[in-house]
């Protein structure tokens, strides 16, 4: 499947989103920053969300320099997020377009890298609100948004420490596996009646913040840059994914080379 599936992203046309309407969580940095640079140029029409709003705009002048769509920048901090906010962004999205094509869940957090046993009950719920919970309230909110759309695709993010369990990954690690269930869940709820595809996509070792916090030691220069993967996703939004639904990608299968 794999063999197939790379030639078929390979096969992928250019402006494979063109007016599509994705929005994007943790856009103002790392993997979703490449994400939004990606999906704009591929015409799409973005909703980011991020939590600085001074990166935020970086990013739309970015956008605004390097293609001819300008995105919506909406700053927010997602620890906070309730259902009632969601709603509110839902509300705003569906005057503006009318429709969503897609999500990317991409905003996360590290959090501690310690035992269970110690793990700070507040950083836990952090963790597992920006992680996991908003996740949920954005789903719940944008899902008659989505139904809306031809080919509406929920992209969750995922992690090697979402699939197996290892010491002293503490909510980040839990947070992943629950990300992995409420994409599965969704897929099935979703995949016979509505045109609705789910996905997770675990990046693997990227150069971002987030991997220097988590391997200090570790020189950047080994690891991949962010875009690497963007055929990957770019795939996954697109209505050329629509025949699969509920699959766990690992990036590095996909990666352009
Ligand atoms: P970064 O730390 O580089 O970027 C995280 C993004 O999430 C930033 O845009 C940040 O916003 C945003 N964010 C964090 N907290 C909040 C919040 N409370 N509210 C709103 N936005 C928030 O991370 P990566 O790019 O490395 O990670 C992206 C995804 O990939 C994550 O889900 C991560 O778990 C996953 N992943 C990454 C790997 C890697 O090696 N990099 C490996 C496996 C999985 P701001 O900059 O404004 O604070």
């Amino acid at each position: 499947m794999t063999q197939q599936l790379k030639s078929r992203i390979d096969a992928l046309p250019e402006q494979s989103l063109r007016d599509k309407v994705i929005l994007i969580t943790g856009a103002s940095d790392g993997i979703g920053k490449a994400a939004a640079l990606d999906f704009a140029a591929q015409g799409a029409h973005l909703i980011l969300i991020g939590r600085s709003q001074e990166k935020l705009e970086a990013v739309y002048d970015e956008i605004e320099r390097s293609s001819d769509t300008r995105p919506i920048i909406f700053p927010y901090d997602l620890n906070t997020l309730s259902l009632e906010v969601a709603r509110e962004m839902a509300y705003a999205i569906e005057q503006e377009y009318g429709r969503l094509d897609g999500v990317l869940f991409n905003a996360s957090i590290l959090g501690s890298k310690m035992s269970i046993a110690q793990y700070p009950e507040q950083e836990w719920m952090d963790v597992m609100n920006v992680n996991l919970n908003s996740s949920f309230y954005l789903t719940r909110a944008l899902l008659p948004l989505l139904e809306a759309s031809e080919h509406g695709r929920i992209l969750f993010t995922s992690s090697s420490v979402g699939r197996k369990g290892r010491a002293y990954w503490g909510a980040y690690a839990v947070s992943k596996f629950a990300t992995e269930g409420l994409m599965q869940t969704l897929a099935d709820e979703l995949g016979n009646t509505t045109n609705i595809r789910t996905f997770a996509v675990n990046p693997g070792g990227t150069r971002t913040n987030m991997r220097t916090s988590a391997y200090p030691g570790e020189n950047p220069a080994d690891v991949p840059e962010p875009s690497i993967h963007m055929p990957l996703y770019r795939f996954l939004m697109s209505s050329q994914s629509a025949d699969l639904n509920g699959n766990s990608f690992d990036a590095k299968d996909f990666s352009a080379s």
